[in-house]
Formats: C-alpha cells, sequence, structure tokens
C-alpha cells in the first residue's frame, strides 16, 4: 500500500512537500486552517489591486526560488526592483544607505556616501579596523558588541542598526552573529576584521540585484505550487485547521474538521508554536512574537518621483512602523498596474499590544517616512494583514520522531531562499 502522508499547513513549504511526496508515489493530504493558499505568500485585494498580502520578493544569494519559478512556468514573469538605495529616517535626519555595504557594514569606509552619514572622524577611525588585530571572537558574540568594538558606535548605531533591526527585529547588541547565519563567526575569524568579511561576502553575492519578484505578486508562486501539487496527485483543502494529532501504533491519527485520519508519515508546516502545540515532545519553541503589515493605497502625485527610493528604514522611536517599502517605486510592473497618480506603501509593525489599532499610525508614519504630509481623504484603500513571526532559528533536527518531518519555519527556517532551497535538497 502506498504510504500515506498528511501535510499541516497550506504555505509555501507544506505546498512544496505535499509535491514532494505525491512525486514519489505517496498518497498525500494537505490540511490548511486559513482561506487560501499561500500563507505568509498569498494575496492581498485592495482598491481594485492583487498585491501580496507578506513576502513580496526573494533572495537571490541561491537560485533555488528562481528554479522553482521557472519549473512553474513563471520564467518569464521574473523581475528586479528598481535600483536605488534604502533611506534610513533618524529623529533628526534622513539618508540613503551606501551600496557599498554586507549587513550595513561599509567595505569601504572612507567613500563619500559613508563620511557623509558618519562623519570623518568615524570613518577613518573604522577605515583602520583591518589593521588591528581581531582577537578572540567567541561563538556567541553579538553583532552589537563586535561592531561597536571594531567599528565604532557611529557605524553600529547609523549604518548596521537600520539594516539588521529591519530584519531580526532585536537590538543589535542582543543579535548574536551567529543568528545570522551559524557560519560566520568562523567565517569571521578566518578573515581576521570584520571589513575582510564583510568586502569577502559582498565579492560572493551573485551579480544584478539581491532580491527579485515576480511580475504581479510573489503570491502567483504559492498559486502555481498548489495547482502543480494537485497535479502530481495531492489533495489540497483548504478552511480545515488540524485541532490535534496522535502517534498509536505507528501511525498517526490527525482530527481535523469534526473527523480523523489516518497517516503513515506527518508533514508540519505550521509555526513553531503550532508545531508544538500539535507535537508537545517538540522542544519548546522561543515565545512567538507577532507583525502586522500595514498597506496603504495613496491618491500621491507627489510620491512619483520616489523622494526615499524604494523604502525607508526607521531608527527606534522615530515612527510605530520600523520600516516603509514604497511598492509603487520598487516594482515597475505595480506602478504601471497602480496607474493614476495612485501609490501602494507598506508599512512593517512589531505587534506590542493585540489591542493596539496599527491602522491608525499608518498615514502619519507614512508621511513622516516618506517626508511628505498628505491628508486622510488621500488614503484611498488600507488594509492590516497579522502573522506569527520566527526569527530565523538554528535548524533542528527535521525527523525529530519516527515518520515526523519538519519544514519551512517548523524547522526553524525564514524567508523564501531558506525555505525553498531545504526542500530542493532533498529531493
Ligand atoms: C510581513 C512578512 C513579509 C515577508 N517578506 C518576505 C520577503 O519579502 N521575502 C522572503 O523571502 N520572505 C519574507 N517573509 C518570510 C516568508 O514569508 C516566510 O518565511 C515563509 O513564507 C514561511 O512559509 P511557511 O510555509 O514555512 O509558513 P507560513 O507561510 O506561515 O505557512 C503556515 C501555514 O500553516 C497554516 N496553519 C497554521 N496552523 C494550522 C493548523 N493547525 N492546521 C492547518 N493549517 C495551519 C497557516 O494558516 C499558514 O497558511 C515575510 C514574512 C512576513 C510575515
Amino acid at each position: 500500500m502506498a504510504e500515506r502522508v498528511l501535510v499541516v499547513g497550506g504555505g509555501v513549504s507544506g505546498l512544496l512537500a505535499a509535491r514532494r511526496h505525491a512525486h514519489r508515489g505517496a498518497v498525500v493530504t494537505l490540511l490548511e486552517s486559513g482561506e487560501g493558499w499561500g500563507g505568509r505568500v498569498s494575496p492581498l485585494e485592495i482598491d481594485d489591486l492583487t498585491l501580496d498580502a507578506g513576502a513580496e520578493s526573494f533572495a537571490t544569494r541561491t537560485t533555488a526560488v528562481e528554479a522553482l519559478a521557472r519549473e512553474l512556468g513563471l520564467g518569464e514573469d521574473l523581475v528586479a526592483p528598481t535600483r536605488a538605495p534604502a533611506w534610513v529616517v533618524t529623529p533628526d535626519r534622513s539618508y540613503p544607505l551606501p551600496t557599498t555595504g554586507w549587513l550595513g557594514i561599509p567595505t569601504r569606509p572612507l567613500l563619500a556616501d559613508v563620511r557623509r552619514i558618519i562623519g570623518w572622524g568615524a570613518a577613518a577611525e573604522a577605515a583602520l579596523e583591518r589593521s588591528r588585530p581581531l582577537g578572540v571572537v567567541e561563538d556567541d558574540a553579538t553583532v552589537g558588541s563586535l561592531v561597536r568594538t571594531r567599528l565604532g558606535d557611529a557605524v553600529a548605531d547609523l549604518l548596521v542598526a537600520p539594516v539588521l533591526q529591519g530584519v531580526y527585529s532585536r537590538p543589535l547588541d542582543e543579535l548574536p552573529l551567529a543568528a545570522i547565519d551559524p557560519t560566520l563567526p568562523q567565517q569571521l575569524r578566518d578573515a581576521g576584521s570584520l571589513l575582510e568579511l564583510a568586502s569577502r561576502r559582498r565579492r560572493l553575492a551573485p551579480a544584478g540585484a539581491s532580491v527579485m519578484g515576480i511580475r504581479g505578486g510573489m503570491w502567483r508562486l504559492t498559486e502555481a505550487l498548489a495547482d502543480a501539487a494537485r497535479a502530481a496527485g495531492a489533495r489540497l483543502v483548504w478552511g480545515t485547521a488540524v485541532d490535534s494529532v496522535e502517534h498509536v501504533d505507528g501511525a498517526w491519527r490527525v482530527r481535523a474538521g469534526g473527523g480523523t485520519l489516518v497517516a503513515d508519515v506527518l508533514v508540519l508546516a505550521v509555526p513553531p508554536v503550532e508545531a508544538h502545540r500539535l507535537v508537545p515532545a517538540l522542544p519548546e519553541p522561543v515565545a512567538e512574537r507577532r507583525v502586522a503589515l500595514a498597506t496603504l493605497v495613496l491618491d500621491a502625485p507627489e510620491l512619483d518621483a520616489a523622494p526615499r527610493g524604494t523604502g525607508v528604514l526607521a531608527l527606534d522611536g522615530v515612527t510605530r512602523a520600523k520600516a516603509l517599502t514604497h511598492a509603487t517605486a520598487k516594482w515597475p510592473w505595480l506602478r504601471a498596474a497602480a496607474a493614476g497618480g495612485r501609490h501602494v506603501v507598506r508599512l512593517s509593525y512589531a505587534i506590542r499590544d493585540p489591542h493596539e489599532d496599527l491602522l491608525a499610525h499608518a498615514l502619519a508614519d507614512a508621511n513622516r517616512l516618506l517626508g511628505v504630509a498628505l491628508p486622510a481623504e488621500r488614503v484611498l484603500a488600507s488594509a492590516l494583514v497579522e502573522w506569527p513571526d520566527a526569527s530565523p532559528a538554528r535548524v533542528r533536527d527535521e525527523h525529530p520522531l519516527p515518520g515526523l518531518e519538519l519544514v519551512g519555519v517548523a524547522a526553524g527556517l525564514s524567508g523564501l531562499a531558506a525555505i525553498v532551497g531545504a526542500q530542493a535538497s532533498r529531493t
């Protein structure tokens, strides 16, 4: 009898797993609690536009996502974003980030675009870093401690913090270098200096854009993946949450939608807290943060000139939002679709109080970060979407129990490049 596989979660990782197991001849059922596919890569309908509700691009540091898009027939629709630096807004100034950096670390501190931000003295001090002995680098050294002692507070606070806080939602001084990539402490020891490590990493980066998107939105990838999983024979069911699972006599009994299904293999493709709720034998995950994305469609011809490039990173205390993407400036296809002076901006928030009305902050935050003063009547439409968010964690054992497989967020992975890459290597 063919193996029975039950996949919990219909985001990109669950869909990939469903397709993979169906291809090898298993009888696959995927259950998704939401009303549609894609999880954090799903569409958002707003003001006659179909936008991305969550992820809007993918990192090109590996070719995994691009290869998947091509395989799914989306090769012609792969698009690069407009080339423009990200801006930083601090309480008293706004500046574009230097383009020659890695994680915000300037590979050439004496260049004018770096000096303008941190000043001559700090730039000269940072430039000497290569000649100073590295000393001992502990495996758990934080980015904050390393950058402050090696390159100075100005580099840490004005260049590195804006880049990393937007991605990791943690202060630099609490962010281990190893959390970005477990091999980085050793790479730093090998390089002998932070500037040398940054230069090496930049040289390794593929030519061209560091992220890419799909014309029409990243959600098209999960839509195409759902079609491919079905074509491979998987049964996909949405609107059905898995309530509980139990491992009895070598099989999984899965309760969902008022019934019970039995499977030989259980694939968890849900956030770590949910995975632990379903299978308490899994290690307890770190507390879950929640994030929200506010999308505004604005009638704002004053944004045609893209005053802050494709997006802005806000230093703590400037706005309630931590970052803004000017989506119509970033994606030419969206600019064409929005037409008529409409602009789309996306603001990301860390949720502190579940009752806080984040949309109430969104217009004021957008005005502050974009340097404009749009009144409320210029907001044509708005939407707020919330998600549990997991910082990239160390990849756990992907087969912690017999017949149990963890993929995507459940395996501690974050970002499409990591998630698609990990499953591509399993086929
Ligand atoms: C706002 C935002 C923007 C992002 N932007 C980018 C980006 O630009 N580029 C990038 O590479 N990455 C981005 N990411 C990260 C990326 O989207 C995620 O890492 C990735 O989509 C996670 O995929 P997944 O399938 O593992 O998990 P999810 O997409 O979280 O899928 C899990 C699914 O499980 C379902 N589920 C949960 N519990 C149950 C249950 N009991 N029963 C059934 N179903 C259940 C959920 O409804 C969900 O659909 C972003 C994330 C967020 C939140």
